[in-house]
């Protein structure tokens, strides 16, 4: 619920979130990690498979039935080697973005998964060793944010080539250079540029978390449009919010999170890192709204556009 105030030059707006248990922020993260988890087996016991009998890992990537399916709106034709399993995964995944914006990619996408785990390993490293560290640590500089928010264009652009190549050849065109293939087809030990990305991704991922997801998802930009419908968002109270920051140091897309009141970018990935990290009970929430009409400009800092949404 939102309710307006009026302070010497400003409004504010007062976001009332549902207050939450102590240990509230533990048991998510335990939800989300188990999760994960359990896809990350899922997949590789998939890809195990693959390496016995030979079957097609392709056949669990719902961005294959957003491609065929575009290719079947615009041209007539489907998309080779794809399968009817990709467009029930797509649907799936689009249902689910309506519901909870981007929370496939928070909870169940695996291979935003493997980014944050390569992070986690490289923060726990850099815990052992102080000057890797505190170059972890320090605040991100007005041009890497700049950098940054330029960069976060980039999925968009993967998208149009992905789905606009696909219509275009009927091919998997995006095929060719994605990582998730190089995992998916990782038991083969094939040297591609697929596989370079993928190499230089994980790369990334040590200093940067989840650098696909940021920069270059066709997945992830498609779900984070589809999700500004979605009902659900993070929304902070002002009024209860102590302004450590810790919201926004805890978020893996580096969203301004202390700085919204209801947090409708189309980076959010639903993880409910920011809300677990928050010490005040109520100064953030997870809380339903109409997605329309927008509030007004100055109260959702986030949204206000993708290059606002800032770097560590
Ligand atoms: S704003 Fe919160 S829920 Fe969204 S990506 Fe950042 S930490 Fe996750
Ligand atoms: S972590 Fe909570 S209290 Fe701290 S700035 Fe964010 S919303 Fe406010």
């Amino acid at each position: 619920m939102a309710t307006q105030t009026q302070t010497p030059g400003s409004v504010q707006q007062r976001r009332e979130v549902p207050r939450r248990s102590a240990g509230w922020g533990r048991r998510v993260r335990f939800a989300r990690h188990a999760v994960q988890l359990a896809v990350v087996g899922v997949v590789a016991w998939i890809l195990a498979q693959a390496w016995l009998g030979g079957s097609a890992g392709e056949v669990f990537c719902p961005f294959g039935g957003f491609e065929t399916a575009w290719t079947w709106l615009t041209t007539g034709r489907t998309v080779s080697h794809l399968h009817s399993g990709n467009l029930v995964l797509a649907a799936a995944v689009a249902l689910m973005a309506i519901a909870a914006r981007g929370s496939f990619c928070g909870w169940a996408c695996p291979f935003g998964s493997i980014q944050e785990g390569v992070y986690a390993v490289s923060r726990t490293v850099g815990s052992w060793v102080p000057p890797l560290g505190r170059w972890q640590r320090r605040p991100a500089g007005p041009v890497w944010r700049r950098v940054d928010s330029v960069l976060r264009y980039g999925r968009y652009a993967v998208l149009v080539f992905a789905v606009g190549g696909a219509a275009v050849t009927g091919t998997l065109v995006f095929r060719d250079v994605d990582p998730w293939h190089a995992v998916l087809g990782i038991v083969e030990f094939e040297l591609s540029l697929a596989f370079a990305v993928l190499v230089a991704v994980l790369l990334l991922g040590l200093v940067v978390p989840r650098p696909f997801c940021r920069y270059a998802c066709p997945l992830g930009a498609t779900l984070g449009l589809i999700g500004k419908v979605s009902p659900v968002a993070v929304e902070r109270d002002a009024s209860a919010c102590l302004g450590c920051d810790l919201c926004t140091q805890a978020c893996p897309m580096a969203l301004q999170v202390h700085e919204a009141s209801r947090v409708t970018s189309s980076q959010c990935i639903g993880c409910l890192e920011c809300v677990a990290a928050c010490p005040s009970q109520q100064a953030l929430g997870v809380a339903v709204a109409l997605p329309w009409p927008a509030a007004p400009r100055e109260l959702v800092t986030v949204s206000a556009s993708e290059s606002q949404d800032g770097a560590r």
